[in-house]
């Protein structure tokens, strides 16, 4: 296992987008040519290394890269493919794992530096699932530290940039593992999401990126954020990989099919969120939404407006939950004085919250019932819930010359950046119904991705992957 370190700005100028090939091709056309023997595990895996070889460090999606580990495995399955036994579903396609996942004999560092003697014991029960499916691991991805931030700014291990535009932060907390599948260093990867870790980094790098149905993938084997909101997922460069992937992490094969066969499509209706949808979204982020209406209307699918009057103040239930619930977690960590500011700064608000917050941690509970209704009442008139996953494209957080902007004062102090970038993807995790971010073209504001969110009823995901291919199907994200 090697570090990955940052790179400096010189060498940004480089091409960031993949020529055609192994490096963009999606999971499941990567695993039929290596079944079929058509392409070797070794050269899928070896097109990877030599994109994270050219352009790793500039984006530094990845904090350690395994690549003896991950040739000696593609060189493995190449040997059974030829001895003639099936590789699985997923065989020899490179993933990343985000750094809070558990790989046997890996550093959990979870973005930190507080956790740099958290040595895992075994494999979370996703990545044994992963592996046993014929794919092939390259390493870790950065993150936010400890999963609290939208940027991976707060990484201990330096910031992760976004591909489409270097000065522009990928989103987080899964920003390594979003950036990672956007720049052709891995096939798919693996994210966390607690109040938009997965969805959110997927719209601002032009992926897809899902948070399934709470308990449908194990979240053994992660580090906890806030347990009850918690939820582990897939990122991909397609609807058919991300339910495939879906497929493998949960143990439910049927869900593959659920991309290749949108049946029944025409009996979903969608209920687009009046209070998620107005001015409080960027022009370019509305246009895009305006296309993806069209496009369903295309599809025959019937669109119903929906309301959820609390939304607007999910967001800071949202932080008030989770802050107290993370205390117990987080205090070892932050007793080792190693922990950054965020995590310091959450801590401390979780702490003043248990011991003096009892009517604010109550007012939050009561929006998140209300919005716990609003949900069902809303899932009453239809079958999917439509917004977009967030109200802005990436925020830059570097300057021209490749300097770092002060966040805090520029970015944050900004109510449309982060971490407000969250507001509209907490309300799936408060509600516990799934939700995925589908790539929709780019805003006509500034050319960077923007991403729709679908989400639906718990155990709904089948229905949420269908309309999601389909929609790309159509080709949202070109028009
Ligand atoms: N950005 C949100 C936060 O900082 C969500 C994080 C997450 O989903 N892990 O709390």
């Amino acid at each position: 296992m090697q570090p990955v370190q940052p790179d400096d700005w010189g060498t940004a100028a480089r091409a960031l987008t993949p020529s055609p090939g192994p490096t963009t091709l999606p999971a499941t056309q990567l695993a039929q040519l290596v079944g079929a023997g058509e392409l070797s595990a070794e050269d899928v895996v070896g097109a990877h290394l030599r994109r994270v070889a050219e352009v790793g460090a500039t984006i530094h999606a990845l904090v350690q890269l395994d690549s003896e580990g991950a040739l000696t495995r593609a060189a493995h399955l190449d040997a059974e493919r030829l001895s003639g036994r099936s590789l699985g579903p997923l065989g020899g396609v490179p993933f990343v794992v985000k750094d809070n996942v558990d790989v046997r004999a890996q550093t959990t560092a979870s973005g930190s530096r507080a956790h740099a003697g958290v040595v895992a014991l075994r494999d979370a029960p996703v990545v044994t699932r992963l592996l046993d499916a014929g794919a092939v691991l390259l390493g870790r991805a950065n993150m936010d530290e400890l999963a609290m931030g939208a940027s991976t700014h707060t990484s201990a291990f330096g910031p992760t940039r976004n591909p489409w535009d270097l000065r522009c932060s990928p989103g987080g907390s899964s920003g390594g593992s979003a950036a990672a599948v956007a720049a052709g260093l891995a096939a798919c990867s693996i994210g966390t999401d607690t109040g938009g870790s997965i969805r959110e980094p997927a719209s601002q790098c032009g992926v897809v990126g899902m948070a399934p149905t709470p308990g449908l993938v194990p979240v053994e084997g992660t580090v906890p954020f806030a347990t009850d909101l918690d939820r582990v997922g897939p990122l991909a460069r397609t609807v058919a990989d991300t339910a495939l992937l879906l497929a493998v992490m949960s143990g439910r094969p049927d869900l593959a099919a659920a991309a290749l066969h949108p049946s029944g499509l025409r009996r979903l209706r969608v209920g687009v969120v009046d209070e998620l949808c107005g001015s409080r979204n960027h022009a370019g982020v509305l246009a895009r939404l305006d296309v993806t209406r069209s496009v369903l209307a295309e599809l025959g699918v019937e669109v119903v407006p929906v309301s959820m009057p609390d939304g607007l103040a999910a967001l800071g239930a949202y932080m008030t939950i989770t802050s107290a619930a993370c205390v117990p977690s987080l205090e070892p960590y932050v007793r080792t004085g190693q922990a950054g500011e965020e995590v310091v700064r959450r801590f401390e608000l979780g702490r003043e919250l248990c011991e003096h917050g009892g009517a604010e941690l109550a007012a939050a509970e009561r929006v998140r019932d209300n919005l716990v209704g609003q949900t069902r009442d809303a899932l009453a008139a239809c079958d999917v819930l439509l917004s977009p996953t967030m109200p802005t494209t990436a925020p830059r957080l570097f300057d021209e010359t490749g300097n770092r902007r002060d966040i805090h004062a520029e970015v944050l102090a900004d109510p449309m950046t982060a971490p407000y970038t969250d507001c509209w993807t907490v309300i799936a995790n408060l509600t516990g119904l799934p939700s995925l971010s589908l790539p929709a073209g780019r805003s006509p504001e500034d050319g960077m991705p923007v991403g729709m969110m679908l989400s639906g009823r718990p155990g709904a995901d089948g229905d949420l992957l269908a309309l999601a291919a389909a929609l790309e199907a159509d080709g949202l994200s070109a028009r």
